[in-house]
């Protein structure tokens, strides 16, 4: 009886891998940063022409990729090994004519990211990377396309490898050995939502709950940080942990691009403001630092801006993560588990974007931020000035040119693209005026999270709500009232007023606010001086000072303001009123300090969150 089980298993083996398309690389055979991939139909096509694809835009990213920018050459052949016509159709797509008789498709393709890509260049977390020997980034939409109509039919994807690489991933693996890592797909939707990244060895793997979370990295310098990344994830994971009732998945891979950017690190002598500076000196370079979500993994480009900008909180290696991982996760929510069909049934070719951004995106940055603060690895106050932070820069929305729903759902469009950025920011406060508005509504039985953990388990991941209706069926889980707030400040186009909503939660929204706070000797509105900046800014020379002049200071003096942030606040707690600053100072080209006595004055600020009640 055994035997015979084997044998029909055997035979069910078999049956199932010949009703895939299965492709075969072999690491081994790259050539100047070009990859041979060879691909064998699983059955004839039934039509004689044939388009075969690579993606214009995959899903999270909303924004044009055009992947088939980057295959060289593409040869159709049929089983005998005769090539047939292939006409290439715009930037992504093989027209293949006598297609009944197609069994191969042999073509290369080239890496992205050393690539200067002017138009339509690609966000780094979405590309592709290949070093020899070293580290192979497959973000699938770059190296494998897919016929038009089968993006539902499964994949088997077999990788030749040099030993001393593994590749790590969320795909199910059917072979491991130290030379080959095979893999399978159960459609093209998946392999895309699968990145897969070949590196020598650098991995922690822990557990949160039930969920097995796995970091691998690969740092361009080889410095191993997969235990260090895993001290910082554990703590956020632990905080997404506490916030949802269950952790949505059984297994969930950190793939994390470490880079080398030191140069731009070393460019900016001085250390304040810095953020930025960075932000702009990367746009210059058109570099996008950042992460990709997937349902089981997610995908990170970081930088490492080496030991000139070590202690600069904002820009470390740990803060980059940390503030990208719990977005990252929160997707699965959704939209991974929750989105509507423009999504559900993407269309690589021709994408239709969804109206709703201001949830996927959104709701998740809010999310992430209130994970961050209920867990405990930013305090109230932190977390208000972040909101803070997010509320002014959102006021820069158009919001009587365009509604949120109508950018989002014409996002590939340049003049709606250019706002995408405020999915982080007015988006974000919009989820917390929202989920303000759900508390105060239903008198605090029901917030946010608990109204889209109901919709999550009514739609999940394989099904899609109505792109039309959704707010209105969220609004009934709700109360009827909750609409005005949906037509006027999502699809409407009328500014918000934060403290209709946020005063249930204990806030307060100022429009101006007066607060007393540290005068810093190098504002010209604090102190009586003129400054100039050197270089990038962070240096500052000062050019002239006038009678009342308080501390000190003489014109020719060169200040940094990161001494002046670490004589100020040394140990991360502001000194107070009267008490003494030691500054460093170059004058004349040698270094002096200076007594500083610190004064406090009444500064009003503009746009301010504040607690009403003690959290
Ligand atoms: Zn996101």
């Amino acid at each position: 009886m055994r035997k015979i089980l084997l044998v029909l298993l055997l035979g069910l083996v078999t049956l199932t891998l010949n009703a895939q398309h299965q492709y075969e690389i072999d690491l081994n055979k790259i050539d100047k940063d070009i990859l041979p991939v060879k691909m064998t139909l699983s059955k004839p096509p039934k039509s004689d022409q044939i388009t075969y694809s690579f993606p214009a835009t995959v899903p999270g990213t909303y924004d044009t990729q055009d992947f088939g920018r980057f295959v060289i050459s593409l040869v159709a052949k049929t089983a005998d090994g005769k090539n047939l016509t292939v006409k290439k159709l715009g930037n992504n797509s093989f027209l293949i004519s006598a297609a009944k008789k197609l069994k191969h498709l042999e073509y290369t393709v080239e890496d992205i990211m050393d690539k200067k890509v002017k138009k339509n260049h690609i966000f780094e977390p979405v590309a592709t990377n290949f070093v020899e020997g070293k580290h192979f980034l497959f973000n699938n939409g770059g190296i494998f396309g897919f016929f038009e109509g089968e993006e539902a039919d499964p994949i088997e994807i077999k990788i030749a490898k040099p030993t001393q690489l593994y590749g790590a991933t969320s795909l199910p693996q059917t072979v491991n050995t130290s030379v080959q890592q095979n893999f399978k797909a159960k459609s093209y939707h998946q392999l895309i939502d699968s990145p897969i990244m070949f590196s020598v060895p650098d991995t922690a793997q822990f557990y949160v709950g039930k969920t097995k979370v796995t970091i691998s990295v690969y740092d361009v310098n080889g410095v191993p940080r997969a235990k260090h990344f895993y001290e910082v994830l554990k703590r956020d994971m632990a905080a997404v942990d506490a916030f949802l009732p269950d952790l949505p998945v059984d297994n969930y891979t950190f793939l994390i691009y470490v880079d080398d950017f030191e140069e731009i690190g070393n460019a900016m002598s001085g250390k304040m403001g810095l953020i930025q500076k960075v932000k702009l000196a990367l746009r210059l370079k058109n570099i996008g630092l950042g992460a990709l979500e997937h349902g089981n993994s997610s995908t990170y480009y970081l930088a490492d801006f080496g030991s000139g900008l070590a202690d600069v909180k904002e820009v470390s290696l740990d803060n980059q993560l940390s503030g990208a991982a719990i977005h990252e996760f929160m997707h699965i929510l959704t939209p991974l588990g929750l989105h509507s069909e423009r999504i559900g049934n993407f269309n690589y070719t021709n994408p239709l974007m969804s109206k709703h951004l201001w949830l996927y995106e959104g709701v998740t940055e809010y999310f992430a931020n209130l994970i961050k603060y209920k867990g405990g690895v930013i305090s109230p106050d932190e977390y208000l000035k972040e909101m803070e932070s997010k509320l002014v820069q959102g006021l820069d929305f158009p919001v009587t040119e365009m509604s949120f729903t109508e950018m989002s759902e014409k996002v590939l469009e340049e003049k709606f693209h250019k706002q995408y950025g405020q999915v982080y920011m007015r988006g974000a406060v919009l989820g917390m005026l929202l989920d303000a508005e759900i508390q105060r509504l239903t008198l605090g039985k029901k917030s946010l999270i608990d109204v889209l953990l109901v919709l999550n388990s009514r739609y999940g991941e394989d099904k899609s709500f109505q792109e039309e209706t959704f707010i209105s069926e969220l609004v009934n889980e709700v109360h009827p009232d909750l609409q005005n707030f949906f037509t006027l400040y999502v699809e409407g186009k009328n500014q918000w007023k934060p403290n209709d909503q946020l005063n249930y939660l204990g806030i307060k929204y100022h429009d101006t606010f007066q607060e007393s706070s540290m005068l810093s000797p190098f504002n010209s509105k604090d102190n009586d001086i003129t400054l100039k900046s050197i270089g990038l800014g962070f240096e500052q020379e000062v050019k002239k000072t006038g009678p009342n002049e308080w501390a000190g200071l003489k014109a020719g003096d060169i200040i940094n303001l990161n001494d002046y942030r670490n004589a100020v606040e040394p140990n991360g707690q502001k000194l107070k009123e009267g008490e003494t600053a030691k500054l460093k100072v170059k004058r004349n080209n040698e270094f002096i300090t200076l007594d500083v006595v610190v004064k406090y004055g009444l500064k009003e600020k503009k746009n301010v969150l504040r607690w009403e009640e003690k959290k």
